[in-house]
């Protein structure tokens, strides 16, 4: 069984290879209404820490990097 650090099913995901948290980026965290993104500080990435999402966007259209993917149910599009 693979050991996976973090929930993989939730609607919002981050491209650790893109994600530059480890040089002090915190946009998504700060943007997110819900407080639902964190940073993992020995990864140094950003993660989706509680799953729980308003599908606002501003996570994914902020961030630099274009790291953030939210996944919108198909019933909300
Ligand atoms: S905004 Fe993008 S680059 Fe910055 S911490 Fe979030 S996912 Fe990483
Ligand atoms: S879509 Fe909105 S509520 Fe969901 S994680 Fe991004 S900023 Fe937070």
């Amino acid at each position: 069984m693979p050991v996976t650090t973090h929930i993989t099913n939730v609607p919002v995901t981050v491209d650790e290879d893109k994600c530059i948290a480890h040089k002090g980026c915190t946009v998504c965290v700060d943007v997110c209404p819900l407080d639902v993104l964190a940073i993992d500080m020995i990864k140094g990435k950003a993660y989706m820490k509680f799953d729980e999402c308003w599908y606002c966007m501003p996570c994914e259209k902020d961030c630099p990097t274009g790291a953030v993917h939210v996944d919108i149910p198909y019933l909300l599009r």
